[in-house]
């Protein structure tokens, strides 16, 4: 197997990325922002819960996430390996999924960090709410407080991939097609080792 996660914050390219990346490299997409959403259009009660949370640029409860990879990782028992997308965003998501991926003997293979200034991510996210209809792109303060999040929660995931080695960073600015071909050959370098 060989698990990736694409790290960065909002609007960092993500999204675009774990998309081609799935496609060459066949791997499964697990993306936790996406999974809510699905559960926010069916109008599960799960969804009903996040979709206050995420409206306010808050972080659903680890439980409620870890819970999803934990089923969908048990969903594809087959793959060859997965791509995690906005997945772990706190220390106690980075540690559930390393013990989630030990009990499938397996683990993190590498993490690549998407680099991108803030003023141009917040420029992306305003342009992408545009057309994409996330109320949490339409919102100048959700979008700082997304970022504060990212600041204060996630960037510990960052540290903790680097006390493992396992941590590396790509610069995210540029065309999709530039950022894809850095990423292909970070991925073609650690699929040799
Ligand atoms: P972005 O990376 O642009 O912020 P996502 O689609 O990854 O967008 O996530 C949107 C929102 O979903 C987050 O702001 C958060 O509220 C929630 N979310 C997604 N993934 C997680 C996670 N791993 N832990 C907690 N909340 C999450």
């Amino acid at each position: 197997m060989f698990n990736l996660i694409l790290f960065g914050p909002p609007g960092s390219g993500k999204g675009t990325q774990s998309d081609k990346l799935v496609g060459k490299y066949g791997l499964i997409h697990l993306s936790t922002g996406n999974l809510l959403r699905e559960e926010i259009a069916e109008k599960t009660p799960l969804g009903i819960e996040a979709k206050s949370l995420m409206d306010k640029g808050q972080l659903v409860p680890d439980e409620v996430v870890i819970g999803m990879i934990d089923s969908s990782l048990e969903h594809h028992k087959d793959a060859k390996g997965f791509l995690f997308d906005g997945f772990p965003r706190t220390i106690a998501q980075a540690r559930a999924l390393d013990k989630l991926l030990e009990l499938k003997k397996t683990g993190i293979n590498t993490v690549i960090s998407l680099d991108v200034g803030e003023e141009e991510l917040i420029q992306r996210l305003l342009n992408r709410g545009k057309t994409s209809g996330r109320s949490d792109d339409t919102d100048e303060i959700v979008i700082r407080k997304r970022f504060a999040v990212y600041n204060n929660e996630t960037t510990p995931v960052a540290e903790y991939y680097k006390k493992a080695r396992k941590f590396q960073s790509v610069k995210g600015e540029g065309t999709v097609d530039e950022i894809f071909e850095t990423l292909c050959r970070v991925m073609d370098k650690k699929m040799k080792q």
